[in-house]
C-alpha cells in the first residue's frame, strides 16, 4: 500500500485511529481500511508496532539461533534507510505544496 499525503475531508479532520482524540495528520490505505494517524502517535507508537510487526513474525528459535540470524532482526540498517528516505519524500512534497 502506498502511502500518500493526508487532505482533510469536506473540511473535516479525520480522527486518528491510534488514540482517537487528536486530528490525523497522515493516513495509510490498508486493504479494507484506511487508517489515519496524528502526528503524537507516529513519533510515539508507531515505532513501537514496526518492533511489534517484526518480532512478532519471527520464530524465538530463529532469535536464539547466533549463527543463522533471521533477515528481519539483522534488517535494522535497512529499516533505518527506507524511514529516513520516507521521511525526506514527505518534507519534499510538503515544500512543494506550500507554494
Ligand atoms: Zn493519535
Amino acid at each position: 500500500m502506498i502511502l500518500e499525503s493526508f487532505k482533510e475531508n469536506n473540511g473535516e479532520a479525520e480522527v486518528c485511529s491510534f488514540c482517537g482524540e487528536d486530528k490525523a495528520s497522515g493516513m495509510w490505505m490498508g486493504s479494507e481500511k484506511t487508517i489515519f494517524c496524528c502526528k503524537n502517535c507516529a513519533i510515539q507508537y508507531l515505532p513501537q508496532l514496526m518492533a511489534d510487526a517484526i518480532v512478532g513474525g519471527t520464530l524465538e528459535s530463529e532469535i536464539k539461533d547466533t549463527e543463522k540470524r533471521p533477515v528481519e532482526i539483522t534488517q535494522e540498517h535497512t529499516i533505518l534507510k527506507r524511514f529516513h528516505s520516507a521521511f525526506s519524500t514527505a518534507l519534499i512534497v510538503k515544500v512543494r505544496n506550500c507554494h
